[in-house]
């Protein structure tokens, strides 16, 4: 494929990643968003960013499963890549872990866990089985210590990760400066055609000329992909010096499911609420007593935790929950993240890229 002026509106997750690779392939890249690079309120930002294709297959499906997959493959590569090109990686080097999630729940909700555990072995191909491991209460002690005494039983999901998504995205800001990208901040994009984007930002008004556009504005793309809604979620940050957990912990419960992703320097993202609501609200006192609730009763360390921040922010979804790239009107669109965003956009991105080389071949 020649080089082409690629046009991207939106810079959070979805766009961020496209306009890395397709700089790194040689292309030209022009984004805009209608916040600065670093606004918290994007979903991007607000995210957990745990990488959990088997969790997630038990409220996603094959699609989502496979694409997750993938994208587990191109984590480690796509984190090197970014590491080896950045020559002040060693001074903050991007969080990423890949020891596995432990789920596991209180005596009363113990129905939860059951019904959890046999969705996933029906869901499940029958050559990802194995990475579902049972554990006794001795084998849940040896992979938490800090659980330890808490819980009689749980289940270690093999091969699951997670990422500190602020570090990524930052990182990610800085490899497409040093690649020459052309950032538009602060623009709002109010016209999109198969060669063009106009927007509007502090200096006036801007049309641009480009050999092809994508829309990866999540929610904000609505008034192009009619099927698209935002799906609300609320998380807590919290610092706590009491508690070391190795890798994410999901505590399941008959109402919500609370996990805990740890950070480093004792930092936690405690998640998440989904609401079928498109209110881009402050999170409301009852999401904040049930997050918190939950969280101490993890360990009742996490009662003297710092809160650092509680945030809230809109999932991309599309009818079917499924994410898509695809050609509608001359636009491509990456959209529909929903709550993999982060689980699934490597693949999706290695996905439009080969689309993208198909139709300028
Ligand atoms: C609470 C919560 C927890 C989550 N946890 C996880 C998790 O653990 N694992 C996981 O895989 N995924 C998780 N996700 C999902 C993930 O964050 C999203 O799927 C992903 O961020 C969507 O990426 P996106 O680029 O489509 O949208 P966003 O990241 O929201 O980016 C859209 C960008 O478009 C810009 N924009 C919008 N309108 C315009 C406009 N008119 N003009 C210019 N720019 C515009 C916005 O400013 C924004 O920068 C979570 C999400 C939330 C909210």
């Amino acid at each position: 494929m020649h080089a082409l002026h690629i046009g991207i509106a939106g810079a959070g997750l979805a766009g961020r990643c496209l306009a890395w690779r397709l700089l790194r392939a040689g292309h030209r890249v022009t984004l805009l968003d209608s916040r600065r690079r670093d606004a918290l309120d994007t979903a991007a930002m607000v995210a957990a960013a745990m990488l959990s294709p088997l969790a997630e297959l038990a409220v996603s499906d094959a699609l989502v499963f496979a694409l997750g997959q993938r994208s587990m493959e191109l984590w480690p590569q796509w984190i090197a890549e970014l590491h080896a090109s950045d020559p002040q990686a060693d001074a903050q080097p991007v969080y990423f872990r890949q020891q596995g999630t432990l789920v596991v729940a209180h005596g009363p909700d113990q129905s939860s866990m059951d019904h959890f555990t046999r969705l996933l072995q029906h869901k499940l191909p029958a050559s990802h089985r194995e990475q579902v491991q049972p554990l006794d209460a001795v084998g849940l002690a040896t992979l938490e210590p800090a659980l330890a005494g808490r819980f009689h039983s749980g289940l270690h999901l093999q091969g699951e990760g997670q990422l500190a998504n602020d570090q990524w995205m930052e990182a990610l800001a800085q490899a497409l400066d040093r690649l020459g990208v052309v950032w538009y901040e602060e623009v709002v994009v109010h016209g999109l055609e198969a060669q063009r984007i106009r927007g509007k930002g502090g200096s006036g008004e801007l049309d641009i000329a480009v050999d092809l556009v994508v829309d990866a504005r999540g929610v904000g793309s609505k008034p192009l992909l009619s099927r698209l809604r935002g799906v609300r979620g609320e998380v807590l940050r919290v610092e706590c010096k009491g508690v070391t957990l190795q890798r994410p912990v999901r505590l399941m419960h008959p109402r919500y499911q609370l996990y805990v992703a740890p950070r480093p320097h004792h930092q936690f993202v405690v998640g998440a609420t989904e609401l079928e609501s498109e209110d881009t609200g402050d999170i409301t006192l009852r999401s904040m007593l049930e997050l918190g609730s939950a969280l101490y009763s993890l360990h009742p360390a996490f009662g003297e935790a710092r809160v650092l921040r509680l945030s809230a922010a809109l999932r991309p979804a599309l009818d079917n929950d499924q994410p898509a790239c695809l050609l509608q009107d001359g636009i491509w669109h990456l959209n529909g993240l929903y709550r993999h965003g982060y689980l699934c956009a490597p693949a999706l991105v290695e996905s439009l890229m080969q689309k993208i080389g198909e139709a300028h071949a």
